[in-house]
């Protein structure tokens, strides 16, 4: 099997091939920076990060770009109504972008480009554009000619007619087509502006992408990526700018994906309907991992409905997973014996890896990698369960498959959690704190103090901890 991934270009799944042998270029279109993300917003962020480490456990270089939307309408009508520098309220939430995204275990792109710090890209792209006949200049504004452009709405899948019996045409606008769309706007009062070819100004939204995504990585790209929302017109629009500049014939994009929508009580979750919550808001309330194993739980174009149940659900299969392998690592402490045999084990190890490999290589089913993963899991117990001694073989396949899988979903997560990434739970307890509590009762029963030992079992039964004396020692384990 190799990887097949569902191109939105030509609407069905094809063979992953990327254009320079090795190497696969990647771009996401990733926030604008005006609020915190919602957790709707988490979605592109985490799939795709799955599908990059993917790429990279395959043996690929990927160069991945995700730029930050730091100057549009929003910000600046956010960073107005908070008296405040559009360049500040960027520097802010961009800051915390990083911490929600790092908490929940989003790899940092390899270019994270700021629009306002690529002005020279973004206003050759439109010069090329003219140049080429593909857009005018309108009173310090300019815009795409779409009826120049016969390739216009080939990713939605519709017509010029077709789209334009569904555009508005709002008053007082300078361009001439309802279609056609702002690639520069002319500064209004109070708007922040830089010089350019057609007076001082700002981009329209969609060129940022083009004139940065060909910047870092090349007139054609392997994968571009992003929410279905995008798909038109920002997409659209990204295709006719960026194979309009480029004059070579070639295609912007080679596969286009995108992930279906979050949703809550069936509908889209949005800032605009205010049905949101943020990431930072969720994380607080369930742990990252969770949140994580949830989102991956779905195939990545299938909508989602975000409900306490299903990240409770999600709760309790990270600790099924930590479990398993904190109980691998106890039982290789304790019942490791040369003798026993792994044969049964290592092939049906060898089976659910080639499940895994084949969920992964058709179009990044996650959902049935999780599957999967759970699979490898039970396998693991069984024999954990079952078998009084295990030979090193077993112990070094079973932690190398959770090992290597992780390393795909990040779902499982470090050993020891980082404190601030728990859930805020005033119950909650740390590992170290465990291990801690578990030395001092160990020393209380030492020295038969009966009373002190079974006070801290019971303080650590409240905070969800359970304890298990055996021959080996004392073992302990969160309350799923
Ligand atoms: P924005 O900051 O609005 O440009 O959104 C950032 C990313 O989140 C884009 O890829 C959007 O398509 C995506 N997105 C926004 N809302 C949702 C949602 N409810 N479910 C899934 N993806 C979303
Ligand atoms: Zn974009």
């Amino acid at each position: 099997m190799s990887l097949t991934l569902y191109n939105d270009l030509t609407h069905k799944k094809e063979p992953f091939v990327p254009l320079r042998p090795g190497h696969v270029s990647f771009y996401s279109c990733g926030p604008t920076v005006y609020d915190f993300f919602h957790i709707g917003n988490a979605r592109p962020f985490i799939v795709f990060d799955v599908l990059r480490r993917y790429l990279e456990h395959l043996g690929y270089k990927v160069t991945f770009v995700q730029n930050f939307t730091d100057i549009d309408d929003k910000m600046i009508q956010r960073a107005h109504a908070e008296g405040v520098e559009v360049s500040d309220l960027a520097a802010r939430f961009i800051a915390e972008y990083f911490k929600d995204a790092d908490a929940l275990g989003i790899r940092r792109a390899d270019v994270a480009p700021l629009a306002t710090e690529h002005m020279p890209e973004i206003i050759e792209t439109i010069e090329k554009i003219i140049a080429r006949g593909h857009a005018y200049v309108s009173d310090g504004d300019v815009y795409f000619d779409v009826w120049s452009w016969p390739g216009y709405g080939r990713l939605c899948r519709q017509g010029l007619d077709e789209l334009e019996a569904g555009a508005r045409v709002e008053v007082g606008e300078r361009k001439k087509d309802p279609l056609d769309f702002a690639l520069w706007k002319a500064q209004k009062p109070g708007e922040p502006a830089w010089d350019s070819p057609w007076g001082k100004g700002r981009p329209g939204w969609h060129i940022e992408c083009s004139a940065m995504s060909s910047k870092y990585l090349g007139t054609t790209i392997d994968i571009h990526s992003g929410g279905v929302d995008l798909t038109f017109p920002h997409h659209e629009n990204e295709i006719a700018q960026s194979e309009a500049a480029s004059g070579t014939g070639e295609p912007f994009v080679r596969f286009w994906l995108h992930n279906g929508f979050l949703l809550i009580d069936k509908e889209k979750m949005s800032k605009s309907l205010g049905n949101f919550m943020t990431a930072r808001a969720a994380r607080q309330k369930y742990p990252p991992l969770a949140i994580r194993l949830f989102m991956l739980s779905a195939h990545y174009r299938s909508p989602i409905n975000f409900a306490p149940e299903g990240l409770e659900q999600a709760e309790r299969g990270v600790a099924r997973l930590r479990n398993c392998r904190s109980d691998l690592a106890f039982a290789r402490r304790t019942r490791l014996d040369e003798g026993a045999d792994a044969g049964a084990f290592l092939a049906e190890l060898e089976k659910l890896d080639a499940d895994f490999h084949a969920a992964m290589d058709d179009d990044f089913n996650t959902a049935a990698a999780v599957g999967v993963l759970f699979e490898v899991v039970k396998a693991i117990n069984t024999r954990l369960k079952d078998c009084p001694t295990l030979p090193a073989a077993f112990f070094e396949a079973a932690e190398a498959e959770l090992a290597k899988i992780d390393d795909i979903l990040g779902v499982i997560g470090p050993e020891e959690l980082p404190k601030e990434e728990g859930p805020e739970d005033p119950d909650g307890i740390g590992d170290a704190e465990v291990e801690r509590l578990i030395a001092e009762r160990n020393a209380a029963r030492k020295a038969k103090d009966f009373a002190r030992s079974d006070a801290i079992r019971d303080q650590l039964a409240e905070r969800g901890v359970v304890l298990e004396d055996t021959p080996q020692g004392t073992r302990w384990k969160r309350e799923m």
